[in-house]
């Protein structure tokens, strides 16, 4: 079995059931000496005293026991094999929850209302539509997962559901079908996760280029279901962009959008099954744009003497000629936090770090405004040149400065560790989660000044030191993606603390004139704000297309709407 495989021999990987990624990975702050400070400073939390809220131990769990009734069990056996329904405790809670926040305080908690009865591992598109048809037959429910990372509550059975609810987990569909190299064009199976989905196009000298935070545990149908956003969407586009056909297995039968560069014909099917999150019936396969592995690859990293100097030059950037892959800048308290989570300097690096602030405190700069901002670059030696010089003229213009490879080189190797600090801070009684949106250039600066004013308040109400952080990411020609970090020292009540800071962010998003999601999905915990995003009549028209397209509610009923 691959490593952190957790069914009953299944060879299909999951993560740890209480928090992020695998079992024995967890993020430590002993080498980090500026860490444990700047916590206590900005949210009250005491991370050398001993951990005081600990994962129990799965056995202590009380799950409520499966309700699949014999003939469902009999049937779906008959179609993947008896070995591929699993119905043990731990695989139920595995496929219950994502890893928001949420999800991880009633995880610890104990908090199963519903769990799925079964868990399915179909290994062809026939089966998947023979599971699908046993649905129908038996008004089962049917909840497909992918790497379970949703951070928006698109996977939980909803609380009082009656019906058999049957987790449908794609792990088994792994992999790359087809690569036509004349086009670029990939055929991939939905299930495959991120590093075995690019191992197997790398192993051809492609790659898909998307690279979300959760890529090592989430996977292409998932992407699809939730319309995500990679690292590197500045070059290669979000999921939406790189998807260009796609099969999805419904009631009356496959649903096939072929692999075409643009079709006039009619609303779009493609978009309409982009962010699904899997209401519409089941992604087996999709076809992506995929990309020769480019020859060089680098990520510079910039200082900027404020945050509202680092927006304006990524604006600029998205305005002029340059094609970064990456373009990031984070504010000052997030540089502040990339500053503590560093391993100490010492030797020259410590004298190095040491000269620059000198110098820049000698050109008049305030330390404590300084933002940080991480510029990537791919393609051919002449590419990479030229726009870096680009990217360079407009930094300067901006009263920015280039610091070299070295952060970069260290940011692109932690970024996937960084998850784990979640379930760290948790473990001390701290919460943190994020909220994430994107508006036009014009509305960026007073929609980040909004959020604040809100969280603030939020904090305030609750009665909670608090810190917002946040960063630019995924820059567009007429504006960019705002993503915010939240965290504060929880009481008794953590989920309804959360609720109100959360819906704090969420309202200034909409006041602001931003979207409710750029990259994460509605799930059950954006479907509040859709009707301010997409106006009733909007709304009207996405309930149409559901409920005409799934009349008995058999597909992940209560997401999205
Ligand atoms: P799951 O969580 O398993 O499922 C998500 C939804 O898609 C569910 O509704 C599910 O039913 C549906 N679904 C899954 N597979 C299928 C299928 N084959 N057919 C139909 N429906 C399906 N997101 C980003 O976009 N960018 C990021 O940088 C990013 N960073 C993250 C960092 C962290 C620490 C975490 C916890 C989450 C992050 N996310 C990010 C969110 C999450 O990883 C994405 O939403 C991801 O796309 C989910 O993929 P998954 O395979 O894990 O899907």
């Amino acid at each position: 079995a691959k490593a952190g495989a957790t069914d009953a021999g299944i060879d299909v990987k999951h993560m740890k059931w209480w928090g992020w990624g695998v079992e024995g990975v967890a993020f430590h702050h002993e080498d980090k000496p500026a860490f444990a400070p700047f916590v206590k400073k900005v949210v009250g939390v005491d991370l050398h005293g001993d951990a005081v809220a600990v994962a129990p131990s799965f056995d202590d769990l009380d799950i409520p026991a499966s309700r699949l009734q014999a003939p469902v069990l009999a049937a779906l056996s008959m179609i993947v094999g008896e070995g591929h329904v699993v119905l043990d405790d731990m695989s139920r809670v595995v496929h219950t929850y994502g890893k928001s926040i949420r999800d991880l305080i009633r995880i610890r908690n104990g908090v199963f209302p519903r769990v799925p009865d079964a868990v399915v591992y179909p290994a062809t598109e026939s089966e998947v539509a023979k599971i699908v048809a046993t649905a129908l037959e038996h008004d089962l429910v049917l909840i497909p997962f992918g790497g379970g990372s949703n951070i928006v509550g698109a996977l939980e059975p909803q609380p009082h559901e009656e019906r058999t609810v049957v987790s449908l987990d794609m792990g088994r569909l792994d992999r790359v079908l087809d690569i036509d190299e004349d086009s670029g064009l990939a055929v991939i199976q939905a299930g495959a996760q991120g590093p075995d989905m690019e191992e197997q196009l790398n192993a051809k000298g492609w790659t898909m280029g998307h690279f979300p935070d959760s890529f090592t545990h989430s996977t292409l149908g998932g992407w699809v279901a939730t319309r995500s956003s990679g690292m590197q969407s500045d070059k290669f586009g979000d999921i939406a962009d790189m998807t260009r056909g796609l099969r999805m297995v419904r009631p009356d039968g496959v649903v096939v959008i072929r692999a075409v560069p643009s079709a006039s014909t009619g609303p779009s099917l493609r978009e309409m099954i982009i962010g699904s999150e899997g209401r519409l019936g089941i992604i087996t396969e999709v076809t992506v744009q995929v990309h020769r592995i480019p020859e060089k690859r680098e990520i510079l990293a910039y200082l900027f003497p404020s945050w509202e100097a680092g927006l304006k030059a990524m604006q600029a950037i998205a305005e002029s000629d340059a094609t970064p892959s990456v373009t990031r800048v984070s504010n000052e308290f997030e540089t502040e936090m990339s500053f503590a989570t560093s391993k100490e300097s010492k030797g020259a690096s410590a004298l190095v770090m040491k000269g620059l602030q000198r110098f820049l405190k000698a050109k008049g700069w305030n330390l404590e405004k300084m933002c940080l901002s991480f510029i990537g670059y791919e393609g051919t030696d002449e590419h990479v040149d030229r726009n870096e010089k680009l990217v360079s003229k407009i930094v300067k213009k901006h009263g920015g400065m280039g610091v070299g490879k070295g952060p970069g080189v260290l940011y692109d190797q932690k970024k996937f560790d960084t998850p784990y600090l979640r379930d760290f801070f948790l473990d001390h009684g701290g919460a943190a989660d994020v909220s994430e949106t994107a508006a036009p250039w014009s509305k960026l600066l007073p929609l980040y000044r909004e959020v604040y004013a809100s969280a603030n308040r939020a904090f305030d109400k609750i009665g909670v030191k608090g810190l917002v952080m946040a960063h630019l990411s995924h820059s567009y020609h007429s504006g960019a993606c705002l993503y915010f970090t939240f965290a504060f020292e929880h009481g008794e009540a953590p989920l309804e603390q959360y609720d109100v800071v959360k819906k704090a962010i969420q309202d200034a998003f909409i006041v602001s004139g931003g979207t409710v999601s750029h990259h994460h999905g509605v799930g059950v915990e954006h479907s509040p704000w859709l009707a301010d995003d997409v106006s009733v009549p909007g709304l009207a028209l996405m309930q149409g297309l559901l409920d005409s397209a799934d009349a008995g509610a058999n597909f992940n009923p209560g997401k999205i709407t």
